[in-house]
């Protein structure tokens, strides 16, 4: 192999394109990581990392390094509904230990990661723009790109992860980027200092101004918070909402927020970024490529959560290439392995989510159960105990868990 020729080139260092590039390594593949950015770049996000993302940097071993990075920590979710009633649910109990979430700007997490990424693998450019995918017969064999003197470059590899992004230049430019408003969501947010009432929870907000999305507010450390507003892309086509003033509207107007806003300095810029949904599935694999992260569409449709399914998508992808390799075998049939693994691991959640979010646009639905788990301590430890579980998580669609609400 000369020095443009690698087993691998993951195109995108964030949360998919880290993992996956470090799993390469692992499993002793020559990778090429390359990233348009220069770290630490920034990436809007509610920078909640939740137990999957957790459980994929226990996997890389990092687990006990990231816990060290300045963030905010939770114990629980705040959720009130359209009608005003507010309940909290703690997260469910981890091996006996009280359930933990974490709270990383992007900016610092997102570096971590690409940093640990960097020092393993054979070569890692930053400042590099892919801008094609090089192909031969119907192999996809490399990229090309610029770089950050405006050279044109091609690297040359046995397979290319797209881990590029919801924008990502590889699905464009297989023909696999196409935007369905209904799996899409459209999202802003800002970190604001010195807001009131902050509490170790996360809170989402189903406000009746943001509805059929949510609004939330995710408590970063000391009186700072992450806070934004998500809502899908048909509905804010359909109700002709602003996603930003939307937002602002609810710090400023809505009953609720206006004295905890009362006091508090926006200090950052408003945001805003797509969040492609695996509520629809996208073909993740050809001859010679595989896309991971939101480059292959992997958020879950119901939390808006990504960082997760990102780095499963990696590790799952980095497994199944490490084969490929051995066995010589560059073909969409045997990487399509990878899409069967990664529905296994994450399709059935996929699914619940999927329904629990179009629920979720039930108004009298979303007053009945907020208000009843309010009131009602034996309620909000079963949709704990629901949230912990996959299986019991599909209760919530089963109308006998209505009815049970109903006569609690
Ligand atoms: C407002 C908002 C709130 C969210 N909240 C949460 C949350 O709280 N928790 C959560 O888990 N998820 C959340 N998400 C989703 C989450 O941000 C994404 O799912 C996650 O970032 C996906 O990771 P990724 O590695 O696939 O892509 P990204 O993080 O987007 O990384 C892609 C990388 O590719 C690089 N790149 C792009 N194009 C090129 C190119 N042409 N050449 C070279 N490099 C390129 C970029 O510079 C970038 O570093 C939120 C999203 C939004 C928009």
């Amino acid at each position: 192999m000369n020095e443009n020729e690698f087993d691998v080139i993951v195109v995108g260092s964030g949360p998919a394109g880290s993992s996956a590039s470090f799993f390469c390594t692992k499993n002793k593949l020559k990778t090429l990581l390359l990233d348009k950015a220069v770290f630490p770049r920034d990436k809007t996000c509610g920078d909640a990392e939740s137990g999957k993302t957790v459980g994929i940097l226990k996997k890389m071993n990092l687990w006990e390094e990231a816990k060290k990075l300045p963030h905010g920590t939770t114990y629980g979710v705040i959720l009130s509904s359209p009608n005003g009633y507010a309940v909290e649910i703690s997260y469910p109990e981890n091996d006996g230990r009280k359930g933990e979430g974490m709270i990383c700007p992007r900016k610092i997490f997102d570096d971590f990661l690409f940093q640990n990424s960097k020092k393993t693998v054979s070569k890692c450019i930053e400042g590099f723009t892919v801008t094609d995918v090089i192909k031969k017969d119907e192999q996809v064999i490399g990229v090309k790109g610029i770089d950050t003197e405006k050279n044109e470059k091609e690297f040359y590899a046995k397979i290319v992860i797209g881990a590029d992004g919801a924008n990502s230049v590889i699905a464009t430019k297989l023909g696999l980027n196409k935007i369905d408003a209904k799996h899409q969501c459209i999202a802003s947010r800002a970190y604001y200092d010195n807001v009131e009432g902050l509490t170790q929870n996360i809170e989402i907000h189903f406000i009746e101004s943001v509805l059929p999305g949510y609004f939330w507010i995710f408590p970063c450390g000391g009186k700072k918070a992450n806070v934004g507003v998500g809502i899908l892309t048909s509905d804010v086509k359909k109700k002709n909402k602003k996603v930003v003033q939307t937002m602002l509207d609810a710090i400023e107007k809505e009953p609720l927020f206006k004295e905890r806003f009362k006091n508090a300095k926006r200090i950052s810029e408003i945001n805003g970024w797509t969040l492609p949904m695996a509520s629809k599935k996208r073909k993740l694999t050809g001859n010679g490529f595989v896309l991971c992260g939101d480059a292959g569409s992997l958020i879950d449709p119901f939390t808006g959560e990504g960082m997760g399914n990102g780095m499963t998508s990696g590790f799952i992808a980095a497994e199944v290439i490490a084969e490929a390799i051995k066995e010589n075998d560059l073909s969409e049939k045997k990487l399509s392995e990878y899409e069967k693994k990664l529905w296994n691991a994450i399709g059935e959640e996929v699914k619940t989510s999927y329904l629990l979010q179009r629920m979720g646009k039930i108004k009298p639905l979303l007053n009945f159960v907020i208000k009843k788990a309010a009131t009602k301590k034996e309620v909000q430890e079963v949709i704990s105990g629901m949230l912990a579980n996959e299986e019991a998580k599909k209760e919530f669609y089963s109308p006998v868990f209505y009815l049970k609400l109903l006569f609690s």
